[in-house]
């Protein structure tokens, strides 16, 4: 594997399962240190740090729930205490609304509140602590996670689409307003990948199995995706084979995007 990221320093949030412990594991296997940031998820962070390790990576376990601005700036605070900088955020963290089927007029608010709140404001809150950093080295790179659900709507989604449709015009907006420190902002949006959040939309469907299959055909490639095929996008994203990659919101979909289905 090559390693084109000796030398950085990257904080993953939500590391401590699905593609944010791939992306973690990917970073370290090609010469980063890493920040395993996990919620509520101590045993799954603990197991990411003893797979980098393993890898004979480099890595700190650190604790926050994204979306309260005083955790987020003591995560980033105690990151660059024990490594002196960062050069890399991929904001990775994210839920689906408690209730489904998730429509408007059906909605609960709070549950809309908390689906924005970790979804999209979290976002904004990390990269607002890790700015700084990279504005005073005058380069860095940011990923932000979206969904193909932040590209066209799905049906019963309404929080989580709108959050994650937020998030790919933050992407762009900000790829806009630190262009000229150098800073990139991109954006991946996964199509359906094997992780415990997918497994849990899939048992919230009338049948799991036939709701397996019919995502499944919905991609060209006519698969389910694995956390690693986001992972190495995203290792590429952040390293500087990616110079000239700023403002893009990327499906990383097996061709679902491209398909043009519709989800009725
Ligand atoms: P996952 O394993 O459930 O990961 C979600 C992560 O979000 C967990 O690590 C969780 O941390 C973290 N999190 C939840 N609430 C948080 C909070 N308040 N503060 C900080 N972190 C919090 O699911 P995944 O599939 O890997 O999802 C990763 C990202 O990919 C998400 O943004 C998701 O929307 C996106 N995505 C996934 C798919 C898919 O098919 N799997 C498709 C498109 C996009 P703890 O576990 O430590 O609490």
């Amino acid at each position: 594997m090559e390693k084109r990221l000796i030398g950085k320093i990257g904080l993953v949030t939500g590391a401590g399962s699905g593609i944010g412990r791939a992306i973690a594991v990917r970073f370290a296997k090609e010469g980063a240190i890493v920040g395993i940031h996990y919620y509520q998820n101590k045993d799954g962070a603990e197991e990411t740090l003893e797979t980098v390790f393993a890898a004979g990576g480099e890595g700190i376990m650190l604790q926050a729930d994204v979306s309260v601005a005083r955790e987020v700036d003591e995560m980033i605070a105690t990151l660059v205490e024990r490594y002196g900088t960062i050069d890399v955020l991929v904001n990775n963290s994210g839920i689906g609304s408690a209730y489904s089927p998730d429509r408007v007029h059906e909605i609960d608010g709070q549950d809309w509140d908390r689906v924005i709140e970790v979804n999209l404001k979290g976002y904004m809150l990390t990269a607002k602590a890790v700015l700084p950093y990279l504005i005073d080295k005058g380069k860095g790179s940011i990923i932000n996670i979206s969904s193909i659900r932040g590209l066209s709507g799905a049906p019963a989604l309404a929080s989580y689409c709108a959050s994650k449709g937020g998030v790919v015009l933050l992407t762009k907006e900000m790829a806009l307003d630190y262009a000229c420190y150098g800073i990139r902002v991109n954006c991946i949006c996964p199509g359906f990948i094997e992780t415990e959040m997918f497994s849990r939309y899939l048992n919230r469907q009338e049948n799991a199995n036939l709701a397996r299959n019919k995502f499944a055909k919905m991609a060209l490639l006519g698969r389910i995706g694995f956390p690693e095929e986001i992972a190495s996008v995203c290792a590429f994203l952040a390293s500087d084979a990616a110079s000239f990659v700023t403002g893009i919101a990327l499906p990383v979909d097996g061709g679902y995007v491209a398909n043009g289905v519709r989800e009725m």
